[in-house]
């Protein structure tokens, strides 16, 4: 058994070997790309110590900051602990950019779910509250932009921010590819020349060789505890873009006096910085975990979004399972695997925020961290488990080994 178990994992391996080098060749690039920008901006140890109070002149943060514009093809950045989390920095984004009667336009369809509030919410100072106007283009049924309704409303309504989200969410669509932005970026700069162009980039970081900045994104905003935090940022949320955008959104992120000023972190920020460097081997890691995992349940005849012919644009993996049994069980797989907590059992459970149960694992050194592995299953047709991460290739391939076992 053992031996016949070893055997088709040794097969799969094989059968992803175009796949794995061409996810070794992205790692390479954006590992010197993240060597070169800590070279240049000349980090230091001294940059590692935490400060207190209002951290005037932390040296730390602010060198962290150049580092991710740096990497991330921006002029300015922010990067901070103090965004609690990646909904939070891009909420902060949306209402540094925004005010009375201005438009946002999302050309992705309806945002994040965690995002919902921030947009439409009644009476809890959301941007509709603020008389924020929100309009919405969806994509096309195979993930491509809706290009002559964008160019339309665009030009029409001149929209103060134009909205993407890169990552899929809890939808069947596919992430799209910063390489697939660039043309339509290009268009809506020329139809409105004072739009910001703002990308929700989680999940998103270091799967390709570029980033939607570098093909004129204005504005990038994601989670510390995804991709760029490498497993190691114990919190926050980055946002980089151009030196004009930065500052508004300064204005929120602290206050219009203070803006970049102040921020201070006492633990230090060594895991910060090591966690950036250690992000394109990490992501890589878990890009190829996912893969093993999306092949063998592929080949066991699941369905599986996105397809492992596909590239993938994003880390987060689903397979459908169409009855809850088999959806509990390999989300109840994920968490018997994992380092953290891998003797409790997860069962479905309701959840703030959701309409539905939701069966969640997450063994994780950082709570709730999801470049680490870890799996969530709504429990409602067609009952999908949606997972993501893995620090090491190897520990996904611990599970993807049990999976062998179980189905
Ligand atoms: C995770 C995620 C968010 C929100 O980030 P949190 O850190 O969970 O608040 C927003 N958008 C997308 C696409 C995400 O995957």
């Amino acid at each position: 058994m053992d031996e016949k178990i070893s055997e088709i994992l040794k097969e799969t391996e094989e059968k992803l070997k175009p796949q794995f080098e061409r996810i070794e060749k992205i790692a390479f690039i954006n590992q010197k790309k993240v060597l070169d920008a800590f070279i240049e901006l000349k980090v230091s140890s001294q940059c590692f110590n935490g400060t207190t109070g209002y951290g005037y002149d932390d040296v730390g943060r602010d060198t962290l900051a150049k580092v991710y514009a740096k990497v991330f093809g921006g002029e300015k950045a922010i990067v901070s602990p103090l965004l609690t989390c990646g909904t939070h920095a891009i909420t902060t984004v949306l209402y540094g950019l925004l005010k009375p009667g201005m438009t946002m336009l999302s050309i992705t369809g309806l945002p994040y779910d965690t995002i919902h509030e921030t947009l439409f919410g009644k009476g809890n100072s959301s941007l509709e509250d603020y008389g924020v106007k929100y309009r919405q283009i969806d994509l096309n049924d195979d993930s491509t932009f809706k290009c002559d309704e964008i160019y339309k409303q665009v030009k029409k309504y001149k929209p103060e921010v134009v909205y993407l989200q890169r990552s899929r969410g809890y939808s069947s669509r596919k992430a799209l590819s910063p390489f697939d932005m660039k043309e339509v970026f290009e268009k809506i700069k020329q139809l409105s020349k004072a739009t910001t162009i703002v990308v929700d980039n989680c999940y998103g970081e270091f799967v390709d060789t570029i980033e939607p900045t570098d093909v004129g994104a204005d504005v990038i905003v994601g989670s510390l505890i995804k991709n760029p935090g490498g497993g190691l940022a114990p919190t926050g949320g980055y946002i980089v873009g151009k030196e004009d955008a930065i500052d508004r959104i300064a204005t929120r992120y602290t206050n219009p006096s203070l803006k970049l000023e102040v921020g201070s972190y006492e633990m230090g920020y060594r895991l910060f910085y090591q966690g950036l460097f250690m992000s394109p081997h990490t992501v890589a890691q878990a890009l190829k975990g996912s893969l093993l995992v999306g092949q063998i349940m592929e080949d066991k005849g699941y369905k599986v979004i996105p397809s492992n012919d596909d590239i993938p644009q994003d880390i987060v993996k689903s397979v459908v399972f169409n009855n809850e049994d088999d959806l509990v069980k390999f989300v109840q797989t994920v968490q018997k695997i994992s380092p953290v907590d891998g003797y409790v059992l997860p069962m479905p459970w309701d959840m703030p925020g959701y309409t539905d149960k939701v069966i969640m694992a997450a063994g994780t050194f950082v709570g709730g961290s999801s470049i680490e592995f870890s799996c969530d299953g709504p429990i409602r047709p067609p009952y999908i488990a949606y997972f993501q991460g893995g620090l090491t290739y190897e520990h996904v391939k611990v599970f993807a080994e049990k999976l062998l076992e179980i189905y």
